[in-house]
């Protein structure tokens, strides 16, 4: 078991890995890429550098960084968090047991992309099959996605939903798919379809129909948002609500940098990070009936 497992490999992450394993921490950081700040050419207002420098030459650095003091990070994508005893994460591959979490998964750069879903959100369109997958007991559901993620939305409506849907909207499934009680369906999406101001269906752009009584959009990978979702966190349906050390209302579970919301750049990113990693790393100790230093923090 780790003492903390970091989601997200961007500065927030790199930054809280940092901080907690030079704390005394066994930390593992799992990040699918580089986030963000892969696509910036140049920037010039982190500080430090005296020219500009690459969103990749920066992250590079700080991933070896991370690594010479200790922290160990895999490229795999995060599906889930649950808690019992201790943090469970799981991925697509994989699943890791920690004492503390930090979310530090940026902003997701994808939206669902439907007709109609944001209008039937609440009302037979859910973000979150562990939260309201009982909702759908004997019932017939899609979710809407192509890769790993989706499927293990799918999966965990399984115990309840009598017809799974698994609508990758014209795209082919990434990766492996072979589950009998989730049926494949790649036809593309025209529009979600309503009546008495709740979701009947889906309807195809080739004209076809397929009656339902909940959708499920699980697209991309899992944001910080579904992931607090899952974890019952505290939001205001777009960032983590988190206090001055970066702890959210779940003991054990931080979040820091663009999933927070506030000025989405890296020093902000980085100072977020390294309130998490120590907020955790006090965390974990006190847990364990160590002395932890006391923190204060405004806010
Ligand atoms: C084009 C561009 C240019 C920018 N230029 C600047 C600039 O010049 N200066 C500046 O200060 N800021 C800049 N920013 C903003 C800056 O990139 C962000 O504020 C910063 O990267 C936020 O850091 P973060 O760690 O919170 O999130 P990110 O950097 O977005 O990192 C998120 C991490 O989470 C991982 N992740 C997400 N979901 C999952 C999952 N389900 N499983 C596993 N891993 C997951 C990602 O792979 C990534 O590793 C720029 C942003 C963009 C898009």
């Amino acid at each position: 078991m780790y003492d903390l497992v970091v989601i997200g490999k961007g500065p927030a992450g790199l930054s809280a890995a940092i901080y907690a394993v030079r704390a005394g921490l066994s930390v593992l950081v799992i990040g699918r890429d580089y986030g963000a700040l892969e696509k910036a050419d140049k920037i010039e207002n982190y500080l430090g550098f005296e020219q500009p420098i690459s969103g990749l030459e920066l992250l590079a650095a700080s991933e070896a960084q991370a690594k010479r003091l200790g922290v160990e990070l895999i490229v795999d994508e995060v599906t889930g968090v649950s808690w019992m005893e201790h943090f469970e994460v799981h991925t697509s591959k994989s699943s890791f047991e920690a004492v503390s979490v930090v979310l530090s998964t940026g902003i997701p750069r994808r939206k669902a992309s439907v007709k109609g879903i944001t209008e039937y959100e609440g009302k037979g369109v859910s973000y979150c099959a562990t939260c309201d997958g009982f909702f759908y007991r004997g019932k017939s559901v899609a979710v809407i996605g192509s890769g790993d993620y989706a499927l293990k939305e799918a999966s965990e409506l399984k115990p309840f939903a009598a017809n799974i849907y698994l609508m990758t909207n014209g795209r082919d499934f990434e990766g492996t798919f072979a589950d009998e009680k989730i049926i494949l369906d790649k036809r593309k999406i025209a529009a979600v379809r309503g009546e008495d101001d709740r979701v009947a269906g889906l309807d195809f752009e080739d004209g076809s129909k397929l009656d339902l009584d909940g959708i499920f959009v699980a697209e991309g990978t899992a944001s910080a948002l579904d992931l607090a979702l899952k974890l019952g966190l505290d939001n205001d349906g777009k960032v983590i609500l988190t206090d001055g050390g970066q702890a959210t209302n779940l003991p054990g579970v931080f979040a820091a940098g663009d999933c927070t919301g506030g000025l989405l750049q890296v020093a902000v990113a980085v100072g977020e990070g390294a309130k998490a990693g120590m907020s955790a790393a006090t965390f974990v100790k006190e847990s364990r009936g160590e002395k932890a230093p006391k923190l204060q923090w405004g806010g």
